[in-house]
């Protein structure tokens, strides 16, 4: 049976997943196709908005309003779907040499935003092993993506938007203002399909540059005794983030250059010996998984329709911080569909018109 939405979505990752809520907020009638896997990279990210990163501990880029628009859209979306999947916490940063501590203490003087020093440098003794004190992080944010991620597919499926199957590019037809795809016609088709755009026959000119993330997912009971009241991520190297069921995240590499997606043993090996040298109770490890960022070479994503197929876009390239991207992105993009308002221009895929077009 023949049928017409406004947008087709493909991928319901943190992208799809945050496109197709504003675009419901607007009144667009949209559909989302996904076929679920479960390590995509939303799925096994650590949830984690952390406004300072790197080796110099820098405010990431436009921090400010990304956090500002990340809270108003979890909340809303949390109103939609009758549970919250984002909680403040903080970062306990251990410092991993005495350069690390020396660039905390530099950063704190030059700008204190969001760092702060501890007022009892033992309080982590019992649970950790650190011999250069540590600094803290804060606020930081982190979300549920596994939980978000579920909820937000059975209230889509439930409404009858979702479709759980495999997308067959070669399958689409792309007219001068509208999409067919089978017995389906689109005003238009955004791409949120995480690294299969690296493969797209529309953007694979993008600069796209993936990364590979592994982590361990660990049980450390003690842990729990103490944090008492906070439940912080630590990090010293690696970070460890509470997940699912009382476990906790252990990681993750960052690969420019790798031969599988698969876990490896090598980084199992490395990360459990990281974990008996750093935390001072007993752990088991209780999965292993690894997934491909959809990063970019100049760290910007890509937001946007195709110069020369208008009715084809994409919501990509979130990296490392999809967290706080994607919310922020979508709702741009949704505006853009609906009213024309524009995109940040460094987040535009116009800027790689010629490119595109080649
Ligand atoms: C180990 C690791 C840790 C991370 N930690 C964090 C973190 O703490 N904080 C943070 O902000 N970011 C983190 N990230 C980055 C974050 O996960 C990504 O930026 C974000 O998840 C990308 O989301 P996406 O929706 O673009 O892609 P994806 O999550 O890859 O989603 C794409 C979706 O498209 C679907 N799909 C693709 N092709 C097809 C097709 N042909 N047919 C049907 N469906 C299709 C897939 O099934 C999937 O559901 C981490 C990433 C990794 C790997």
């Amino acid at each position: 049976m023949a049928q017409q939405v406004d947008t087709l979505i493909i991928g319901q990752g943190i992208c799809g997943t945050f496109l197709s809520f504003h675009l419901e907020r607007a009144g667009v009638p949209h559909l989302v196709i996904d076929e679920l896997r479960p390590y995509s990279a939303s799925r096994i990210a650590a949830g984690l908005i952390n406004p300072v990163t790197g080796r110099r501990l820098v405010t990431t880029w436009m921090i400010d309003e990304l956090l500002a628009s990340a809270l108003e859209s979890y909340g809303q979306l949390a109103a939609m779907l009758g549970d919250s999947y984002l909680s403040e916490t903080s970062i306990t940063d251990f410092f991993p040499t005495a350069q690390m501590r020396l660039a905390f203490l530099d950063r704190l003087a030059q700008n204190g935003s969001y760092l702060n020093l501890p007022a009892d440098e033992t309080r982590w003794n019992a649970c950790f092993r650190y011999e250069m004190g540590f600094g803290t992080i804060r606020p930081c944010y982190l979300v549920d993506m596994q939980g978000l991620l579920a909820a937000a597919r059975k209230r889509m499926l439930e409404q009858g938007f979702l479709l759980e199957q495999r997308f067959e590019k070669e399958q689409l037809q792309i007219g001068t203002d509208q999409v067919r795809y089978g017995d389906l016609t689109a005003r238009r088709v955004i791409f949120c399909d995480g690294i299969e755009s690296f493969t797209s026959p529309w953007f694979p000119r993008l600069p796209f540059a993936p990364n590979k993330g592994e982590v361990l997912i660990v049980d450390i009971p003690g842990l729990k005794g103490c944090t008492t009241t906070e439940s912080p991520v630590f990090k010293k190297g690696i970070s460890l983030a509470p997940w699912r069921d009382g476990l906790y995240w252990a990681g993750s590499s960052y690969e420019w250059s790798f031969n599988t997606e698969a876990p490896t043993k090598m980084f199992r090996e490395k990360t459990e010996l990281l974990l008996k040298n750093w935390v001072k109770l007993p752990f088991t490890i209780v999965d292993h998984l690894a997934s491909v960022r959809p990063a970019t070479i100049e760290r910007r994503p890509f937001v946007g329709f195709h110069p020369l197929y208008r009715p084809v876009g994409i919501l990509n390239g979130m990296g490392t911080k999809g967290c706080s991207l994607a919310p922020y992105f979508a709702r741009q993009l949704a505006a853009h569909i609906t009213t024309g308002s524009p995109i940040r221009p460094d987040a535009d895929v116009q800027r790689f018109i010629k490119l595109l077009s080649r």
